[in-house]
Parts: structure tokens; C-alpha cells; sequence
């Protein structure tokens, strides 16, 4: 997989400047040449035609301006998680133009960057999987590289994985998929035409503000971003919001008394609970030392965290900055305990953890009481497993369609679902599902000339099945 890295030519000859010249003149040495490409760029100065935003009688006033057009697709997909990974990837295999934009500058979304790395309800309550496809294809790829993933097919134990090597995976996978993926861009606003059908995005990044074009988008902002934008009717819900950490030097502390309830000797099962022995859940920063992951001597802890409004600039900045005092102050504590001195904080996560924010109102909205009453659907696209006291469930197609735009499709946690469902469908194994079907679906859309409200559903089953995903 590495050489096929290479061979993409992101790091072709020349693109990289070799180490001994950027630490040139540092140690005393004579200063390399700049390497070709390298240095001021002699432009001279330029302010284009932007116009700024202007400040006149109180009022901060953005001029109307036309927006340069960065790229035409088939499909494109906002969000690079693990919804937007996985509608990129197979919406591609069906052979239609597919571009992905992603705000940071890599791809797994909370599951990476967030940290989140429990795979939680894959079993249905007899302990047996419900969910494959794209989801099953990334375990697989996981579980040969080294350090990947611990705990697969131990149901009703969950598997965890290492957040850098689903990183380096999605990766390798989005350099060799043909995808056009731009990253550290983030969407701001939707494109429709006329009569408010969607058209594409728009996106600012380091090169300004500029559109994309595209015949369908799925939304996989996790937050709805774009169907928001584009006049999608949705709930705005908020939840517990935390930041999850890494420990390191953990193992000298496995064996010790003060590790609490955490035996690594004996796995956990039975229901799977956010963080497993879930000590480390509560937002209490009481010296937790979390849960295993597939990387020697490294636990993560998992964290609940308080309610919080996931739209609102103040209550994420106030999170991220108490969430670190906090999670500091645990591994303080942490340390204070016998045989855990040696314990350090690795890593606190670069991202907050946003359960849910906004729910989208579908062509179907999937409710509590229908998971509870064993709910079939003639438009199922796909299960999500057993969680805490809700038994497996199907999902419909419909809570992927917006029931007022056009050209939209959502996927992953900002689904239409009730807020208790959402609480389950936001998982990221039914992430994976929902992003699989939405990928589809959109494909379907430009091969078959139609909305996704009009999508051949029995079509879109088939080949659901074909990829190996599981509905029933
Ligand atoms: C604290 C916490 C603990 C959790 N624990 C577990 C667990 O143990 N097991 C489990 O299965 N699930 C867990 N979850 C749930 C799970 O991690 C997420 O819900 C899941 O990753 C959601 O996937 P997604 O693709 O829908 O959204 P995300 O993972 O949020 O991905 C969305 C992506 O879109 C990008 N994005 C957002 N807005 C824009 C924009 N405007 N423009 C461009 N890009 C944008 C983001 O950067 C991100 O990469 C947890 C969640 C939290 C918050």
C-alpha cells in the first residue's frame, strides 16, 4: 500500500525539500539554495477584485460578489468521516465523478481526529454481526496492519482501533480511489438555483472562497451544514460534548491496584457502554485510566462531557479550553495513585466531541418506538445493532432524504431520526452504513437521471447486497 502512495505522485521528485537543506544554517552550516518552487514568490502586489466587508453606520455589510468556480463533479461529498469516507469510496466504485471536502487536514472524523475508538453496535442481542459491507472492509484492512485493531469478531466484546492507522488507511485509500479530495476546507454555504434545487456548495479554505459544482451532495457534516444552508427543515438538539484523550505508560499501571476495575487480563463484555468499564465516561476527571487500545502501553479515555450547543462558537470554545484543564487534572490524579506514577498524557483529542446537533426531517423520520416495536421497512439500506437497551434496528432510505430539498442526501449523525435513535444511529458502524447507501443512492441518482427521492429503491438494495452490506 505504501508504494502505492508513492506512485500517486503526491510526493513526486523535487515536491519535498530534503531535511539537510531546510536544517542548513542552523548548525553553523552554509544556507542551501531554495530547492526549485521554494522561496518568495516574486508576484507583484495584488488585491484582485475582492472588496472587503465594509462597517457603515453599525452594520458589517459583505459586498455581493461572484465566486470563482473550483472544481464540476457528479458527487460531491461534504465531510470526510466516517459517513463521508464511506459514500465517497463506494459512490466512486460505481464508476460516477465523486470530490470530497473535508475542514482538517486529514479523514476519519471523530473516529480519528475526535479519538472515538470503540466500534460499538455491530452484534445484534444474540451476538451475532449485523453490519458489513464498506464497515466489515475496513476492519479487515485494520486488522493487518500492525497495531490496528484489537477485539474484532469477540462479540459482545467491541473492537477498538489505533485513530493514526485509520488515518494513514483512509489515506492510502482516498490517494488510490480516483476521488477528488480537497482538504482544510470547509463548506459554508449551499448552492441552488432558481427554484431552490441544489447545485453545489461553496468553501473557504487558505485559497479564498470558492464554489463546486455538483449534480448531488451528500452532507456528511455530521452537523448538517449543507442541507441546513440549502433550506432543509432539520431539529437542533444538544447533547453531552467532550474531548477524549489518550494515556501513555500505560502499562506499567495495568498491574497495579490503583487501576480501579480495568483488568486487561479479563476483556469486558456484555453491553457495550460508552468507554467499557466506563469509569472514565463521567466528566468527573477522577483519576481514570480509560480503556485498552491496539497500541502498547496507550489507553483512551472516553468522556461524556456536559450538555453543550454544538452551533455555538462560546459553548465550543469554553469546552475546549475547560476539557483540557480537566483532562489534565485526571492525569494528575491518575499518577497520585499507586503504580500509575509513570502515566503521562499522550494526546487530547484536536477535536471535540459533538454527539449530535442537528436532525435532519426526512422523507422518514426514524422514531424510538418503531426500533422498540421491531419496525420493517420496504426501503431498509441497512441495520444498526444492538446498543444499550434497544434492540438491532433497520434503517430506512427515506431518513437519508431531505423532504424538502432537492439533489441533497445525508448521511451519518445528522440523519432524520428522533433524538433517541440518533443517539444509536450516530455509532459509527451505522455511520459506515448509512454513508455506504447514501453513496450509492447518489451514483444511482446520476446514472439513472434522477432525484434521490425517486432513487429505484429495489435497485439500490441489490446492490447494497452485491457490496456485502446486510439488510435482513
Ligand atoms: C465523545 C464521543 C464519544 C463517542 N464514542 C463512540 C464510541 O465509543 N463508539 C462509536 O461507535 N461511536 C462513538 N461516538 C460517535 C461517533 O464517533 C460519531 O458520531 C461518528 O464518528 C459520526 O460520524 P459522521 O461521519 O457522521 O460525523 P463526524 O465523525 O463528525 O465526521 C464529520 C466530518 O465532516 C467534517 N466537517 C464538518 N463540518 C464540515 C464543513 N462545514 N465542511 C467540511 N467538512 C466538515 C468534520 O471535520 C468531520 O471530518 C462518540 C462520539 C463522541 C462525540
Amino acid at each position: 500500500m505504501r508504494r502505492s502512495i508513492a506512485a500517486g505522485g503526491l510526493f513526486a521528485a523535487g515536491s519535498l525539500v530534503p531535511v539537510s537543506s531546510a536544517l542548513a544554517g542552523q548548525a553553523g552550516e552554509k544556507p542551501a539554495a531554495p530547492a526549485a518552487g521554494q522561496g518568495p514568490e516574486k508576484l507583484p502586489h495584488q488585491t484582485g477584485s475582492h472588496v472587503p466587508a465594509t462597517l457603515a453606520d453599525g452594520k458589517v455589510t459583505q459586498p455581493r460578489r461572484e465566486l470563482p468556480v473550483l472544481h464540476k463533479t457528479s458527487v460531491l461529498v461534504v465531510g470526510g468521516g466516517p459517513a463521508g469516507t464511506a459514500a465517497a469510496f463506494t459512490a466512486k466504485r460505481m464508476g460516477v465523478d465523486v470530490t470530497l471536502v473535508e475542514r482538517y487536514g486529514y479523514l476519519g472524523g471523530l473516529a480519528t481526529g475526535g479519538l472515538v475508538l470503540g466500534i460499538f453496535p455491530l452484534y445484534d442481542r444474540g451476538n451475532k454481526q449485523v453490519i458489513f459491507g464498506i464497515a466489515e472492509e475496513l476492519m479487515k484492512k485494520l486488522d493487518v496492519l500492525k497495531y490496528g485493531i484489537i477485539d474484532r469478531g469477540k462479540a459482545p466484546t467491541y473492537p477498538t482501533f489505533d485513530a493514526e492507522v485509520l488515518k494513514y488507511l483512509l489515506a492510502d485509500m482516498m490517494l488510490d480511489s480516483g476521488i477528488t479530495a480537497f482538504l482544510d476546507c470547509w463548506g459554508v454555504d449551499a448552492i441552488v438555483d432558481a427554484k431552490g434545487t441544489v447545485k453545489g456548495a461553496v468553501f473557504e479554505s487558505k485559497s479564498g472562497r470558492q464554489a463546486i459544482l455538483a449534480d448531488i451532495v451528500i452532507d456528511c457534516s455530521g452537523d448538517g451544514d449543507i442541507y441546513a444552508a440549502a433550506g432543509a427543515a432539520f431539529e437542533k438538539v444538544k447533547t453531552n460534548i467532550g474531548l477524549i484523550s489518550r494515556i501513555g505508560n500505560i502499562d506499567e499501571v495495568d498491574m497495579a491496584a490503583g487501576r480501579g476495575s480495568e483488568d486487561p487480563g479479563k476483556p469486558v463484555t456484555g453491553k457495550p457502554s460508552e468507554g467499557r468499564p466506563s469509569k472514565g465516561r463521567v466528566n468527573d476527571f477522577g483519576g481514570h485510566a480509560g480503556n485498552s487500545t491496539p497500541a502498547p502501553h496507550m489507553n483512551w479515555l472516553n468522556m461524556r462531557g456536559p450538555v453543550g450547543d454544538a452551533l455555538d462558537v462560546a459553548d465550543l470554545t469554553a469546552m475546549e479550553l475547560k476539557h483540557r484543564r480537566g483532562t489534565w487534572s485526571n492525569v494528575e490524579k491518575l499518577r497520585q495513585k499507586q503504580g500509575d506514577e509513570q502515566a503521562f498524557l499522550a494526546e487530547t483529542a484536536p477535536q471535540l466531541g459533538v454527539r449530535l446537533s442537528r436532525l435532519l426531517d426526512g422523507v422518514k423520520k426514524l422514531t424510538v418506538q418503531e426500533i422498540r416495536s421491531g419496525a420493517k421497512f420496504k426501503d431498509v439500506i441497512g441495520y444498526s445493532g444492538a446498543y444499550a437497551n434497544a434492540p438491532e434496528f433497520q434503517i430506512p432510505y427515506g431518513s437519508l432524504v431531505p423532504e424538502k430539498v432537492e439533489n441533497v442526501l445525508a448521511a451519518g449523525r445528522c440523519i432524520s431520526t428522533d433524538f433517541e435513535v440518533g443517539d444509536i444511529t450516530r455509532l459509527i458502524p451505522v455511520c459506515w452504513v448509512t454513508g455506504q447507501a447514501a453513496g450509492v443512492a447518489a451514483a444511482l441518482c446520476i446514472q439513472d437521471k434522477c432525484k434521490p427521492r425517486n432513487v429505484n429503491v429495489a435497485k439500490l438494495q441489490n446492490i447494497l447486497h452485491q457490496q456485502g452490506a446486510y439488510l435482513g
